[in-house]
């Protein structure tokens, strides 16, 4: 039987992403409703999470550019238990890995969300949406046929 999960009002905030210098790009991107991924000014590698340095060349000029947001399932789990009390409210929540279509060997851990996850099988095809959470936005992935987002 699951304990009952009680929130102060400062635990049912959920929990943002604190940009550094080497993320700043990426959380500045969501904020403008662009999927932003970092390239390599030399090599032109494409790599996610972001890094200091290009992980094929080393190179430390590093740019990026914004994907079409569309990606495919590679896999999905659904929690029914909260790890965070602000998360208690929006049980199930279901976590993916999205391979972005235009951004081969990129694969993002994200939620899946404005869906059933039980209904979007692995392969299917899944574009962007944006969470805005406190002063942060997030990109989240959703079924690439579901209305809405922006
Ligand atoms: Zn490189």
């Amino acid at each position: 039987m699951r304990s009952p999960v009680i929130a102060t009002p400062d635990e049912q905030l959920r929990p943002e992403p604190i940009a550094d210098p080497t993320t700043a790009f990426y959380w500045e991107g969501a904020a403008a409703g662009e999927l932003r991924v970092q390239t390599c000014d030399a090599c032109q590698h494409v790599q996610f999470p972001p890094n200091v340095v290009c992980e094929n060349c080393r190179n430390d000029h590093l740019g990026y550019r914004v994907s079409s947001g569309r990606g495919t399932l590679y896999a999905k789990t659904v929690m029914h238990q909260a790890f965070h009390p602000a998360f208690a409210e929006s049980l199930p929540v279901a976590l993916c890995l999205v391979d972005l279509d235009d951004a081969p060997g990129i694969r993002l851990l994200t939620n899946l969300v404005d869906v059933d996850a039980a209904q979007v099988e692995t392969g299917a095809a899944l574009r962007v949406v944006f969470e805005q959470r406190g002063a942060s936005v997030l990109p989240q992935f959703t079924a690439a046929g579901q209305g809405g987002g922006r």
